[in-house]
């Protein structure tokens, strides 16, 4: 029996983990999917407060785990494929196992988002692509495509520039949910090319086996054109992990948890840290702040009731 299973091992459940870890509460971190979350997937961090010349996000989050293990968390590599959240101690299935807990932490992140075509799916791996960080570099001296508009999608191309011949970023409006720093960064890089007002309409070419290039639509014309493209990175936003506590835990339209005050959400025991429930400022110091928050509430919790 464990007094808290935490679910993910970003900013928010690692430094859970940290915490319950201190609290001498023996945590059980489950990896998830994509260990390490976001971080894991991203370059220099230059707004994690304490590190002036900025961070390699992988490494940051690497630390936190050395961390949480230094003072007696266990991780474990896999993800939660079921949940029993009906009765306390809850049972959480990981990757097969079942183990039981008093308290729950999720803080299983949100994921990257598809733009929905079917060449799409067929073509991940193959010059498709969620993540600049870990593909960038095949695509030295290539044409390499981003599609969105938000943060994500400035910060992706501008990292592309390293190795692209040119980055056109295609974005379906002619204004930005990017901040205007992140903008100004990209538009004053003459190797991206904005493409606004536009969507993908396919990907090609499944046949071959790789993206040779898009058919793009644009939206005030009607116009449809192709265009060569050897890397196609979608930067669209990301799908809160949540679908084994469907039915279980209040989720919203979109998936991500309703918060009940604090880290609370509407089951007793089980607490919310970071993206999962947090659709607006999703920074890795408020996913960790949220992980601090939600471990010293399980303190409380289990204390109690006199564990
Ligand atoms: P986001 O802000 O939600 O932006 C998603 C973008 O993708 C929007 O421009 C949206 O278009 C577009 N989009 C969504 N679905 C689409 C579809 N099916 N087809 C085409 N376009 C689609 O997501 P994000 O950029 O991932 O950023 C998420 C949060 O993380 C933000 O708060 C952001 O500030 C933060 N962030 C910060 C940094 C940084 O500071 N360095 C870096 C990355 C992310 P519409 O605008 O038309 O809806």
């Amino acid at each position: 029996m464990h007094n808290v299973v935490i679910i993910g091992s970003g900013c928010a459940g690692n430094t859970a983990a940290i915490y319950a870890a201190r609290a001498n509460l023996k945590p059980l971190v489950a990896g998830g999917l994509e260990p390490g979350g976001q971080l894991s997937l991203t370059t220099l961090v230059e707004n994690f407060p304490g590190f002036p010349e900025g961070i390699d996000g992988p490494l940051l989050v690497e630390n936190m785990k050395k961390q949480a293990e230094n003072f007696g968390a266990e991780y474990r590599h896999g993800s939660v494929i079921a949940a029993d959240l009906s009765k306390r101690p809850f049972r959480i299935n990981i990757d097969g196992d079942w183990v039981e807990t008093r308290t729950l932490i999720v803080a299983s992140g949100a994921s990257a988002r598809w733009v929905g075509l079917e060449n799409e799916q067929k073509l991940i791996g193959h010059g498709v692509s969620s993540c600049a960080t870990c593909d960038g570099f095949f695509y030295r001296g290539k044409k390499i495509m981003v599609v969105g508009g938000g943060d994500s999608a400035m910060e992706e191309a501008i990292f592309l520039t390293r190795f692209g011949s040119e980055v056109a970023l295609v974005h379906r409006r002619d204004e930005f949910r990017a901040s205007k720093i992140m903008l100004d960064r990209a538009r004053a890089n003459e190797k991206i090319k904005f493409i606004t007002n536009t969507v993908v309409e396919d990907i090609f070419d499944v046949k071959q086996g790789v993206v040779t290039g898009v058919r793009l639509k644009n939206l005030t014309t009607g116009e449809v054109t192709d265009r060569e493209v050897d890397g196609f990175f979608a930067a669209i936003g990301h799908i809160p992990n949540t679908k084994v506590f469907k039915g279980q835990i209040d989720l919203d339209p979109d998936g991500y948890i309703v918060g009940k005050g604090g880290a609370r959400t509407s089951v007793e025991g089980v607490f919310h840290a970071g993206d999962v429930e947090d659709r607006t400022y999703r920074q890795a110091i408020t996913a960790s702040g949220a992980g601090c928050k939600a471990a010293i509430e399980v303190e409380r919790f289990l204390e109690h009731e006199g564990h």
